[in-house]
């Protein structure tokens, strides 16, 4: 007798317990103006807009 399982799991059941283990988080959104790739709740790095508005200035290097 020992710490250990009495039956091992099948590798069917442990891939029925994980499913709704780990569901990938994207933790990346796009800009709506201008479609870059941000991280959620943040400003756009690409043009300073968060929810609509400019709040951060962001210098052009473009003109
Ligand atoms: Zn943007």
């Amino acid at each position: 007798m020992g710490a250990l399982p009495a039956r091992r799991i099948s590798k069917t059941r442990k891939r029925i317990r994980r499913t709704h283990l780990k569901k990938e988080v994207p933790g990346m959104t796009t800009c709506p103006k201008c479609g870059a790739a941000l991280k959620p709740h943040r400003a756009c790095t690409e043009c300073g807009t968060y929810k609509g508005k400019e709040v951060i200035k962001v210098e052009k290097t473009e003109e």
